[in-house]
């Protein structure tokens, strides 16, 4: 009945399923086990009318242009330019740190000096990683590199990871640059902003394709069994493709043990206040147990008086129980190793297809795995038009 199974209906899901269903007429079946659409991008009203983003501030970002225009059919766009400040003993300073922070951290002088050695050894416009910084020997831009160091980056690191920085991969650690600019953006990609009617309406558009069926409440382990490199669906042989992108130790009852996340406790709270803070998000790097505070009317645009919702993260380790929720792979060779031991399990079904932060086990953003989601479906339609590997 169906050519392909897709599990998940997050962006990489939606994406593989609307592609096939379109570009190569295949009657696909997207199973999700939440009882919504849009995997962590879902959003929503609240009970007070607010509109609040479930698992966390989602701001699109890309310089992808395919992945702008191929979204921009299912949505119009609000413009918007994420900023971030950090809550520093009184004063809030724009994080990445930059140009604007160095004059809030320093007086006059001194911060003009050091803005000049900066210029002097990275350039203007430069993002350099905090690592970088404190490798160097001229002592005031070490003593930044201590600063920033101690004030942005030492203490919101170790309650996001639960772990020492050195303990952290370096990849993870460039996240957090140094900005030798005055733009006070988070992100500089050439499109940004946040779904016009919302990321759920977005997804909802995306899935409207007679050749797409959706199954919500619908854990796929419950109807999908692989078995001595065969894929059985209800019960039945699936010779057609699957698109995997749930979590790939599950997928084999975690045999050899969990693969290791952070999940986050989000804490959302309603003021009776027009604006609780000036910025979307506020990160908090020096003191409080819960990493950031973001207020979701400055993403949205939503204009109310009187009334506004904000959410506090709060991390933690993942230990798999039901109600938790992965969501950062914790990246070492370990970990990795692990992964690929499960993955390795999958290289029998040549038809089972991993995509996404869960089944490939990696930190990405939307815009990465719209990406992602659209190269594989580039694969998999030209295979169907080959009549090859279906
Ligand atoms: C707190 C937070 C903030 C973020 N902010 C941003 C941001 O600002 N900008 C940005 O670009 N990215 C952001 N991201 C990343 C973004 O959420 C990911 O890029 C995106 O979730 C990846 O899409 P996905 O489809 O791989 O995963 P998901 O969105 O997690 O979708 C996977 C789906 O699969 C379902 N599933 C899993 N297992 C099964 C199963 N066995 N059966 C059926 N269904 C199953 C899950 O329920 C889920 O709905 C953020 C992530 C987090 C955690």
């Amino acid at each position: 009945m169906f050519d392909s199974l897709i599990v998940g209906c997050g962006m990489a899901g939606a994406v593989v399923a609307r592609e096939l269903a379109e570009r190569a007429n295949k009657k696909v079946l997207v199973l999700e086990m939440r009882n919504h659409i849009a995997g962590n991008a879902f959003d929503l009203l609240d009970k007070d009318g607010i509109f609040i983003h479930q698992y966390g501030p989602h701001i699109f970002h890309t310089n992808h242009q395919r992945v702008f225009d191929y979204l921009t059919r299912f949505t119009a766009w609000r413009d918007y330019q994420h900023e971030v400040v950090a809550a520093i003993y009184g004063s809030l300073m724009p994080v990445p740190f930059n140009l604007n922070s160095l004059y809030l951290a320093y007086d006059g002088d001194k911060a003009a000096r050091v803005e000049q050695k900066l210029i002097a050894a990275f350039g203007m416009g430069t993002k350099i990683p905090i690592l970088e910084l404190r490798r160097q020997t001229d002592p005031e831009l070490e003593e930044l590199a201590d600063y920033i160091y101690r004030n942005i980056f030492l203490y919101y690191t170790q309650k996001q990871w639960g772990l020492a920085p050195e303990e952290i991969d370096p990849s993870v650690t460039e996240r957090v640059p140094v900005f030798i600019s005055y733009d006070n953006r988070y992100f500089q990609d050439t499109h940004q902003g946040i779904p016009a009617e919302g990321y759920t309406a977005l997804f909802r558009n995306m899935l409207d394709h007679p050749n797409i069926e959706l199954r919500l409440d619908t854990d796929a382990r419950q109807v999908l069994r692989l078995e001595s490199g065969q894929v059985f669906f209800e019960g039945r042989p699936f010779q057609g493709t699957i698109v995997y992108s749930g979590s790939i130790d599950e997928l084999y009852d975690c045999r050899f043990g969990r693969l290791p996340y952070r999940t986050l406790d989000f804490v959302f709270e309603t003021p009776a206040l027009t604006w609780f803070q000036p910025k979307g998000t506020v990160n908090y790097t020096v003191d409080q147990d819960f990493t950031r505070i973001t207020e979701f009317k400055h993403l949205t645009g939503q204009e109310k008086e009187g009334i506004t919702t904000i959410v506090k993260e709060y991390p933690r380790s993942y230990t798999g129980t039901e109600s938790e929720t992965p969501y950062y792979p914790i990246e070492n060779p370990e970990n990795r190793a692990l992964y690929n031991r499960y993955k390795s399990l999958t290289e029998e079904i040549p038809q089972l297809y991993l995509l996404g932060r869960l089944a490939e086990y990696q930190y990405y953003n939307m815009d990465v795995i719209a990406k992602k989601a659209l190269e594989l479906a580039d694969t998999l339609v030209s295979h169907a038009q080959n009549g090859s590997q279906e």
